[in-house]
């Protein structure tokens, strides 16, 4: 171990890795730190770039108690990380340390004023650009453990007595994100969850993809609930937008990490629910009362009063009903109605894609990370932060958020060991 300095290795440079760097300099004041970054594209933070749709919705502003309820099974685990560093804790640092404004959207989103993910990129490397050695175009091929770490990697070896594992999870892959975390931990002793994709639009199968095409571009508000050979899995609810592949929107991309990774003979769809505010009784009690009120008027123009008037000539012409007027409507087209607005079936063509998919599902397992420190209990002074975790949480800031807090953690319990 090096004598007074912190001798600390970041492996993988994206948002965890670059928040790692960023509170090991906020938290060591003056002291003296030996930090190094080690990236293998030529710029850092390439997922980073393309957050929020170019804009970058850096946290969402709610309670931690509230927030944790937005990781799934990981909940307790970042519980502790989100009370140490919060999304307040989040924005103080971007408007005080990085000087970028924020502002708050819908649903407690909080992104830059300047609306750019480049920039929120640019600001963190240039803050961390005096007390942090940033090695690019180095690509880590092997990491391992004796005394210190030793890191090799296409531009040479390295020595550390510290080092935070964040090469991110595997989707998205084009950005350098290939599952090299998993590598490296299980090579270092660690169980590792068995990853797939997560927040990822669906693709429709051949049948349904004809209904999704034509709706393409058109977004509504839907339950959506996975059925599994014919067993519901689970459900969401929320935005859902056609698309000419099958389905995207929050409530879609929320509920693609319930699909499993192999859907073979499974006859996996996802029921829609078109009118989630009304129950089926309901809305045939409503459908009941304007057939009787509006004799001279097409069906398709009352169904047009539930759903976006694309979707309800769809859905009429889909039962064969398109010019049919309210009068003498019969009970059995009623019930075919029903049927494709409040029990729509699209059948799910193939397990999600990790091309797509925003966030991974699995990754190393939390039972072996110190959920205070993010320290693994495997390996003593190695830290495991970001998509390398088996955490992931639903859209809307919050994976952002997590790294934020996890790499907080980590560098305060770096820096508490000199
Ligand atoms: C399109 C898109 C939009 C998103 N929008 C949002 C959003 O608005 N808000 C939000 O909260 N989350 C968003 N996310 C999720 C968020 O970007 C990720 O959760 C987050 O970037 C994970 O950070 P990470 O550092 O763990 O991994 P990454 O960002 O993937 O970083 C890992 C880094 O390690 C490097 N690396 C990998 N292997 C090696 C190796 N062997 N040697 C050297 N370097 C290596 C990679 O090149 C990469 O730079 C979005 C994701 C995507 C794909």
């Amino acid at each position: 171990m090096s004598e007074g300095k912190i001798r600390a290795g970041i492996i993988g440079g994206g948002a965890a890795g670059l928040f790692a760097a960023c509170q090991l300099k906020r938290l060591s004041g003056n002291r003296e730190l030996d930090i190094t970054l080690i990236e293998k594209n030529p710029i850092p933070g390439k997922k980073l770039t393309l957050t929020g749709h170019g804009r970058c919705n850096i946290t969402n502003r709610k309670d931690p108690s509230v927030l944790k309820n937005c990781y799934h099974e990981a909940g307790n685990f970042i519980y502790p990380a989100l009370k140490e560093f919060g999304p307040e804790d989040t924005v103080r640092f971007f408007e005080n340390e990085l000087g970028l404004k924020t502002k708050e959207e819908d649903n407690n989103r909080i992104f830059p004023v300047c609306d750019s993910a480049v920039t929120v990129r640019d600001m963190l490397v240039s803050y961390i650009a005096d007390r942090v050695k940033i090695i690019t175009d180095a690509n880590v091929l092997d990491i391992k453990k004796s005394e210190a770490f030793w890191v090799n990697t296409s531009k040479g070896a390295y020595e550390f007595d510290y080092l935070v594992l964040s090469c991110g999870g595997s989707s998205f892959p084009k950005t350098g994100s290939v599952g090299d975390s998993y590598k490296f931990a299980e090579k270092l002793g660690h169980v590792v969850v068995p990853a797939r994709g997560a927040l990822a639009p669906v693709k429709a199968d051949a049948e349904a993809a004809l209904l999704t095409k034509s709706l393409s571009g058109v977004s509504t508000e839907a339950k959506v609930t996975l059925y599994l050979s014919d067993r519901p899995e689970a459900s969401t609810a929320g935005e859902i937008l056609f698309a000419d592949f099958g389905l995207t929107g929050p409530a879609v991309m929320e509920i693609a990490r319930e699909i499993p990774s192999d859907i073979t003979g499974l006859n996996a769809y996802l029921e829609l629910d078109l009118i989630p505010a009304m129950s089926d009784e309901q809305f045939d009690r409503e459908l009941i009362g304007l057939i009787g009120k509006h004799p001279d008027t097409k069906v398709t123009n009352l169904i047009a009063r539930f759903v976006p008037a694309s979707v309800a000539s769809e859905i009429t012409a889909r039962c064969g009903l398109t010019d049919v007027y309210a009068q003498g409507f019969p009970k059995d087209n009623r019930k075919r109605l029903l049927r494709e607005i409040k029990h729509l079936k699209i059948g799910i063509a193939e397990a999600v894609s990790m091309d797509k998919a925003y966030v991974t599902r699995g990754g190393v397992s939390l039972k072996e990370v110190d959920r205070k420190t993010m320290q693994s209990k495997v390996v003593s002074d190695l830290y495991i932060i970001g998509e390398a975790l088996d955490v992931d949480g639903i859209s809307g800031g919050y994976n952002l958020q997590a790294c934020m807090s996890e790499a907080y953690l980590a560098a305060k319990s770096i820096l508490s060991k000199q």
